[in-house]
């Protein structure tokens, strides 16, 4: 069947009621083939929470996982920009909407795969947001995925409650903060919103820690250091990394180049690479009962 491209925005459409047996199954059928979905949260924008979701996604798909990365910030979609697919459309297939396909193993899904003109505002309400959110979830190709990562718009508003509603219980966040005690109170609220809605944290990276010189290799502390991590101890959540500030991250996020495939040995990448395997030993701790 020849591919249909996708023109109209999904809150237009004809849609099933949210609740019907028939979706609150096929919801459950695509949630069932993902193994783990991490869900990256910001207590507020400027963290780098999108930049964050989308080079952990690339690290893992570098270690050869199956993963997909799902933007769901409808009013400030960044990551078809931070990859390059400003062009990617979203297609019709015959098993559903068909997410941008990137080196065969990472499969990215956006609302601004949708906007016709990126300066257009989305002016949505919350439950247009859920069903959107849902047809994400529910009616996209994803397949079988070893991970999901989920790019939630900052705070704890409606877009990451949906998407923690329709998960169910085996979603677990990440948040994302800088050092700065002014981000860090943020990201207590964030903490407090995974425990109410049950979401599982699975940790807190601290990002824009410290500077590495690239002339002598010092670390300078442009935002301070550390108060990520003393957060977590506090809220009594774990601490998943740090990643430094590092100017090549914003000329390739802005020209469209994933970072860490690129500068794989740049210090940021190195740390996106120690998280990455952070969450791979979690995940070989998990799948075996005997560790
Ligand atoms: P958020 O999603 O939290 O609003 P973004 O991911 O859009 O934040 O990042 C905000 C800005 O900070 C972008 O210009 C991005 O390139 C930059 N940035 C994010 N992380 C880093 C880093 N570790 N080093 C340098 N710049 C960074």
């Amino acid at each position: 069947m020849a591919k249909k491209e996708k023109d109209s925005l999904p809150g237009k459409q004809a849609m099933p009621h949210p609740f019907d047996e028939e979706s609150k199954e096929r919801l459950q059928q695509r949630v069932g083939r993902i193994h783990r979905k991490l869900l990256v949260l910001s207590g507020k924008g400027g963290v780098g929470k999108s930049t964050v979701a989308a080079n952990l996604a690339i690290s893992l798909a570098m270690e050869g996982k199956e993963v997909g990365l799902l933007d769901i910030d409808v009013h400030g979609p960044s990551i078809p920009g931070l990859l390059g697919l400003k062009e990617g459309r979203i297609m019709e297939g015959l098993d559903g909407l068909e997410p941008v396909n990137m080196g065969g193993n990472l499969k990215v899904m956006s609302i601004g795969f949708m906007i016709q003109n990126p300066e257009d505002p989305v002016i949505w309400r919350g439950p247009m947001k859920f069903h959107l959110i849902q047809q994400f979830l529910r009616d996209v190709s994803w397949g079988d995925l070893d991970f999901l990562v989920v790019d939630s718009p900052p705070g704890t508003g409606d877009e990451p409650l949906s998407v923690a509603q329709l998960l169910g219980p085996g979603a677990e966040a990440i948040i994302v903060t800088t050092p700065q005690s002014i981000a860090v109170d943020d990201v207590r609220r964030c903490v407090t919103f995974c425990r109410k809605v049950n979401l599982a944290v699975l940790g807190v990276v601290e990002n824009m820690s410290g500077f590495i010189c690239p002339e002598c290799g010092a670390e300078i502390q442009i935002f301070k250091k550390g108060g990520g991590e003393e957060m977590a101890r506090q809220m009594d959540v774990p601490f998943l990394g740090r990643v430094p500030l590092d100017p090549t991250v914003v000329v390739d996020s802005d020209a469209g180049r994933p970072y860490v495939y690129h500068h794989a040995e740049a210090p940021a990448a190195r740390a996106f690479a120690g998280i990455v395997s952070g969450l791979m030993v979690n995940e070989t701790a998990a799948d075996d009962p005997e560790k």
